[in-house]
């Protein structure tokens, strides 16, 4: 008896949550959403893959050519990689991808910035004597 008033109070108020997906929550101003990479800005070094605590980055490089893959749902949003890449080309959204019932990769590819010529390297310069 002593529920009852919880009860009907309960029986005559809005569901605390949301019917999400249909029903969206706005995000939080400075939420860690989608993981998105500028593959054009990117260099391959490798950085977030090796700092990403899921370990669900990979960066692979030939001669010419640079793959990004991120296994997304295996992603936890902590923005460790945004923080440690060097040319600032990776970023997050504050709203999250879509829900799905399949495991799923994303794999971008882009050129791998030239290198200098071998003369004009730094390490490749003649010292000078003074
Ligand atoms: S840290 Fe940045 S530049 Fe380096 S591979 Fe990752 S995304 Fe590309
Ligand atoms: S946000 Fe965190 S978990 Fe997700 S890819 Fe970057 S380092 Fe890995």
């Amino acid at each position: 008896m002593k529920m009852l008033p919880t009860v009907i109070a309960n029986l005559f108020s809005k569901p605390a949550t949301r019917n999400y997906p249909f029903f969206v929550r706005e995000p939080f101003e400075h939420a860690r959403g989608e993981l998105i990479n500028d593959i054009e800005r990117c260099i391959f070094c490798g950085a977030c893959a090796r700092k990403c605590p899921s370990q669900c980055l990979t960066v692979t490089k030939d001669k010419t050519e640079g793959i990004w893959t991120l296994e997304f749902f295996a992603c936890v949003g902590c923005g460790v990689c945004v923080d440690v890449c060097p040319v600032n080309c990776l970023s997050q959204k504050t709203t999250h991808r879509p829900v799905a019932v399949e495991r799923a990769v994303i794999t971008l590819r882009g050129k791998l910035p030239e290198r200098p010529a071998k003369k004009d390297r730094p390490d490749s310069i003649e010292k000078t004597a003074e």
